[in-house]
This record gives C-alpha cells, sequence and structure tokens, in this order.
C-alpha cells in the first residue's frame, strides 16, 4: 500500500430531519450568507428549513448559482462578502453551490487576481486564509459536501477547471436523504453515474495490495447497482435514498484513494465536454468513461477483470471478462437514461478532439491518468472514438 495521510475534518450531520441542527453548528457571533442556486430550495421546503432552524441569526443571501457555477457570478458573491464583513457562508444545494461556496470561500481574501485561482491551480492549505463555511446538500451525486475539492467555469473563455486543497473542507454538511424527493429523474440519474465514476477513477487503475481499499470501492460500485434502478423511480422511499446518498459521499470522500493510484482522466476530458458544450457533468463522464477503458485497454485489463468478476459476477478468461465489464458499465449507464454519445447529446462537434488536445497541450497537460500515459494521442483516440 501506498503512503497516506488521511484529513477529514467534515462534521459529517446524516438524516432525517438534521436540518433543524443548524444552529447548534452554525457560528452566532457573525453574519452568515446564505448561498444557493435557482430556487428549487424555495419549491422543496428545504429553505422554509432553513430559516427556521436559522432563526435570529443575521443572514444575507445569494442566489442564482448555476450549474456548473461561474466564476463571473461568483465574484459577485466575493464582492458581498467583502462589502457586508460576513463571516460565515452557508452553501445550501448540490455539487454547482457548494462548489462555488468553496471558490468563494478561497477568493474573499486572496491577495491577487481570483482568476489565477483557477487557471494556476493555486493549492488552499491555510483555512485562516478562506472563509469558513458549512453545507445543507440537496443532491447526492459529487461528494462536495465531504471532500475539498471544487469545479468551477469562467465563462468568457468556456474553461471548466478545478481548485481544492485541505483549507476548503466544510465545517459541517448536514445530509438529510429526505430532500432527494424533490429531485427530476434526470438529476437522480446523473448522481448515480457521477458516484459511480468517482468510484472508478480511483479503483479503476492497476492492480495493487490495497485489499480493502478495493472491497470497500467494490462495495459501493455493487450498492449503487442494486439500488439505483429503484431510487430513481421511488426517491420517497428512505431505505433506497439513504443508502444512495451515503454512496455518494463515499465514493468522493477521500476513503477509498487512500494508498492506491487514482486515474481522473474521464473528469478532465468531461468538463471540457461541458465546457464546449453545456452537457451535464455525469453525462459526460458516462460518454469518456468506456472509451477510456477500451483505449486504455491494455494497461487497465487486469483490474477491468477483476471488476467484472467480482462487480459483475462475470465469468470467462481474464481477457473475455474484461471486454464484457465495459458492455455491462455502458448497459447500466443507458439504464441511468444516459446517452452514451458525444452526437447524441450535443450539435456541430466536428473538430472537439482536436480542440481538447490543443488546451490540454496548452496546460501542459500532456500525460493524465494513474501511469501519466493518457497522452494526448490517447486523448485524441478517446474523444473521437466518443463521437
Ligand atoms: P447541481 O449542478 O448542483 O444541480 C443540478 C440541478 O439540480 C440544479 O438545477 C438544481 O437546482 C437542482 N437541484 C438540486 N437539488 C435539488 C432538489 N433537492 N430538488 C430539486 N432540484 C434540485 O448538480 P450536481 O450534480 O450536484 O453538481 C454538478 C457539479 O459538481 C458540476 O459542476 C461538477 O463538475 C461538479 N463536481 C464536483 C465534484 C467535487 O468533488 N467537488 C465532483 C464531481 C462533480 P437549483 O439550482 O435550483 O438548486
Ligand atoms: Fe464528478
Amino acid at each position: 500500500m501506498n503512503n497516506f495521510e488521511l484529513y477529514n475534518p467534515v462534521n459529517y450531520i446524516f438524516g432525517r430531519g438534521q436540518i433543524a441542527k443548524l444552529a447548534e453548528v452554525t457560528p452566532k457571533n457573525t453574519k452568515i450568507l446564505l448561498a444557493y442556486g435557482g430556487g428549487s430550495i424555495f419549491k422543496n421546503g428545504v429553505y422554509d428549513q432553513v430559516k427556521t432552524a436559522l432563526a435570529g441569526y443575521d443572514c444575507i443571501e445569494f442566489g442564482g448559482i448555476e450549474p456548473n457555477p461561474r466564476y463571473e457570478t461568483l465574484m459577485k458573491a466575493v464582492e458581498l462578502i467583502r462589502a457586508e464583513n460576513i463571516g460565515f457562508v452557508l452553501a445550501i444545494g448540490g455539487g454547482s453551490v457548494i462548489d462555488g461556496v468553496k471558490f468563494i470561500s478561497a477568493a474573499v481574501n486572496y491577495p491577487g487576481d481570483a482568476i489565477e485561482i483557477l487557471k494556476q491551480r493555486i493549492l488552499f492549505k491555510d483555512a485562516s486564509v478562506c472563509v469558513p463555511f458549512g453545507t445543507v446538500l440537496t443532491l447526492p451525486a459529487t461528494g462536495s459536501e465531504m471532500n475539498s475539492g471544487a469545479v468551477v467555469t469562467i465563462d468568457a473563455t468556456q474553461e471548466k477547471l478545478t481548485l481544492g486543497g485541505s483549507a476548503l473542507f466544510p465545517k459541517f454538511s448536514i445530509v438529510d436523504p429526505t430532500v432527494i424527493a424533490s429531485l427530476p429523474k434526470r438529476q437522480l440519474q446523473n448522481g448515480v453515474v457521477d458516484a459511480f465514476t468517482h468510484v472508478m477513477e480511483q479503483y479503476l487503475t492497476y492492480p495493487h495490495d490495497a485489499q480493502l481499499q478495493d472491497r470497500i470501492a467494490e462495495s459501493i460500485l455493487q450498492t449503487l447497482i442494486e439500488i439505483s434502478p429503484s431510487v430513481v423511480e421511488n426517491p420517497t422511499d428512505y431505505k433506497l435514498a439513504s443508502n444512495f446518498v451515503w454512496s455518494a459521499t463515499m465514493a468522493l470522500n477521500g476513503l477509498i484513494q487512500k494508498g492506491v493510484p487514482s486515474d481522473w482522466a474521464t473528469h478532465m476530458i468531461g468538463h471540457e465536454l461541458t465546457a464546449l458544450y453545456e452537457i451535464d457533468h455525469a453525462r459526460t463522464l458516462a460518454i469518456i468513461g468506456p472509451n477510456l477503458y477500451r483505449v486504455m485497454f491494455e494497461t487497465k485489463k487486469e483490474k477491468l477483470a477483476q471488476y467484472g468478476q467480482r462487480v459483475w459476477n462475470l465469468t470467462g478468461t481474464p481477457d473475455e471478462i474484461a471486454k464484457a465489464a465495459i458492455d455491462k458499465t455502458v448497459n447500466f449507464f443507458h439504464t441511468m437514461g444516459m446517452k452514451t454519445r458525444i452526437s447524441e447529446n450535443a450539435e456541430n462537434i466536428e473538430g472537439t478532439a482536436d480542440f481538447i488536445v490543443q488546451r490540454f497541450e496548452e496546460r501542459g497537460w500532456l500525460g493524465l491518468g494513474e501511469r501519466q500515459n493518457v497522452t494526448l494521442e490517447k486523448v485524441r483516440e478517446i474523444v473521437t472514438l466518443s463521437y
């Protein structure tokens, strides 16, 4: 097993009715910014629950953080925090609102031009320079409620870039599985596929000796496979909802990544498709993931065979199982409503592969993946295979 440090300071508060606990964890001696998205929280009662829990607090609101949060929008919240001297932010929403708040937290006291945070991938390790924040999660998918990473889109240049660092963990996250009842089916399906792919990014690499991490990763995949057809049809079922929400958090809270190699090339390529065509994040992963496994088959086939055998109960020679496991994955994504070609999700896509390769080259991203062997040529091949 590789050496590792496991640091996760998030006070993770899970279960029915837990939003009422907000007052126990939100600081009382400062102004609070309530940050949210396009207004779903007004329709499903989450806003009312938050306001009830925070009665007597001095709150200011900032709404309109869009899916795939925009740098341009987030900077308006940064200005508001500076002008109003706000000391704590509460993110109420899905991955986009939480990621947006992580950027806001980092940008408020950033001494330079805040766009550098994204363009130069500044790492935030000193919590004293970041504005503290907590979250109320409304969409299980990203794990952002229990990790310290985020993804932000720069509208002006159509770039989707990451930021993070140990200073950007939420102070707490309130995770009530009943809030998923109001999610549209498409978002539930997206959540399943995003969480599933998070596990694959950290599991489907090459054989190593971290047996426990493999078994945990396989358990999360199996749980998602088992419950997802029912949970997307019946998100009010608490047993299904609670297992789904916890699986999505566990998929990307850092635990299964410790001591093992990780890939993340599917996400890096997928981000480009969202930036270019506004394809939902999870849908880009369903498009790219399986084609990456095909193109990188030689270096991933042992782990693909393990995955096929243990997660899908496939039999045959290792090569047969490895190939069949990719088909199983694609079928699973189809049952989750995914359209697994770029052309089924966007128009005028010629030149996409060249464009992405050129961007990666400009950024110096010459080798992605667990072995840095997803070269620009491989990226071109993966994207072309995905048309
Ligand atoms: P999202 O973009 O936060 O939300 C998608 C849509 O769902 C929004 O329109 C939102 O509406 C709505 N919604 C959220 N909760 C709802 C509820 N309970 N009922 C009804 N509608 C609800 O979706 P997401 O998949 O959670 O986040 C995607 C973003 O996270 C992407 O930018 C992706 O790149 C990023 N991401 C981050 C990480 C990480 O580790 N930080 C990992 C993977 C992906 P409102 O706007 O009205 O609330
Ligand atoms: Fe993701």
